[in-house]
């Protein structure tokens, strides 16, 4: 088959081909718009003579150099072993340092920097943990606090120190102001997965609890009906044979009276663990109600499903109890082969009939059922 036409090899060569390292690399990526428009205002700062051409360079290069550098660790797959592996806190912090720099090169238009901090603050909120984007904000303030000390120490004459000190003020809070609001609004992200994640777990839990059989953890009887129902029709389609077989444990009574109620729990978990091993991935067990247990076994004539029933029994009745040592399980059970337009109600009541056969016979056995009454063809009399 044809891959889709992004899945080509230079692609999958800058991005990797392995999840997650690809969605992390596109995320670094995603930063290259936030250079664009940086060096755009660079090259348009130099256009109105505002900046030195060999600065702007040098700040482009030194854009370039923390851009491969964090490309390069993220596509390598190093950053995986950090906590954040798209390394967006260092990122952003570097970022933000290489602007404070063009800040003390832009002279009365170095206000305009802020705008860049302030994307560059607003991109990082969505990767970062709320504490993250508040020492961001103030970090960054600190590195502009410190660049305006040196230009008013340095020069004062054309940054002059009270003007210089209310940018940095009204530049400063706004930046600070839009951290607290990154902070909560990534504080809204983190109990937003939360909340996700805690609900799918709830689904999942709900989907196992109405699936299965809480005790020995087979599936239910609403579940095997279903799938039995399935089978039959399957069945009516392809004509391939289709068996139920209904186990019912002997003395069940007694091994609860004998051993009491938790041992008689530990039999009907142990049989579903040393019978489940022994099926195929088709055959479906399910606890049917108390101590009996109902098998599908799909595409097996009455014989074969009768032989795999006396090695199910057989293992039972040797399973050896660790806490119990006296306790010994058995089971009784009828097998009914489907028949063409037979209900499941119909077939698991032959199934029950050989069961109770089984257990006149004296239990520990397979019995099978015995095949309907053939169905009289419809004559023209009946039919009128
Ligand atoms: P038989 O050989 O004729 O089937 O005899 P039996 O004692 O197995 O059958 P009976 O129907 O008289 O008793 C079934 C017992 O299974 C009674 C009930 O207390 C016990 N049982 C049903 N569900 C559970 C369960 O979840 N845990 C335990 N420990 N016992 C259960
Ligand atoms: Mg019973
Ligand atoms: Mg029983």
């Amino acid at each position: 088959m044809k891959p889709p036409s992004w899945q080509t090899p230079w692609l999958d060569w800058a991005l990797g081909r392995q999840q997650p390292t690809r969605r992390y690399v596109l995320l670094v990526l995603a930063t290259l718009q936030l250079y664009a428009v940086t060096i755009g205002i660079l090259l348009h700062s130099v256009h109105l003579g505002l900046l030195d051409q060999r600065m702007a360079n040098r700040l482009i290069l030194c854009g370039a150099i923390t851009f491969v550098a964090v490309f390069t660790l993220v596509r390598s797959g190093w950053s995986l072993r950090l906590k954040d592996p798209v390394m967006a806190f260092p990122h952003a912090l570097a970022s933000n340092g290489i602007c404070v720099l063009a800040f003390m090169q832009l002279g009365d238009h170095r206000s305009n920097v802020l705008i860049i901090i302030s994307q560059t603050i607003v991109a990082a909120m969505f990767r970062l943990k709320p504490a993250r984007v508040l020492l961001l904000g103030a970090l960054t303030v600190g590195m502009l606090a410190m660049a305006t000390i040196i230009l008013t120490l340095y020069d004062p004459a054309r940054y002059p120190v009270t003007k210089s000190w209310a940018i940095l003020a009204v530049g400063g809070s706004a930046l600070l102001m839009l951290s607290l609001v990154g902070k909560w609004i990534s504080d809204i992200g983190v109990k937003l997965g939360r909340q996700t994640k805690e609900l799918g777990d709830a689904v999942r839990t709900v989907e196992q609890m109405a699936t299965t059989d809480m005790l020995t953890g087979l599936l239910n009887r609403r579940v095997v009906t279903d799938l039995a129902e399935a089978e039959l029709k399957l069945m009516e389609r392809t004509g391939a044979p289709m068996c139920v077989a209904l186990i019912d444990l002997d003395h069940f009574k007694d091994i609860n009276d004998r051993f009491g109620h938790h041992a008689g729990d530990t039999a009907l978990r142990g049989f579903a663990q040393c019978t489940t091993p022994q099926l195929r991935q088709v055959d479906k067990l399910a606890r049917w109600g108390g101590e009996e247990f109902l098998l599908l076994l799909p595409q097996l004539t009455q014989n074969e499903a009768l032989t795999a029933l006396e090695r199910l029994r057989q293992t039972v009745e040797t399973l050896v109890f660790k806490d119990h040592a006296l306790m010994q399980l058995t089971f009784s059970v009828g097998i009914a082969q489907a028949q063409p337009g037979e209900s499941l109600e119909h077939l698991v009541d032959r199934a029950d009939q050989a069961v109770y056969e089984a257990k006149r016979q004296g239990r520990n056995r397979c019995v099978l059922a015995a095949s309907p009454p053939a169905r009289a063809e419809p004559t023209a009399e009946t039919l009128a």
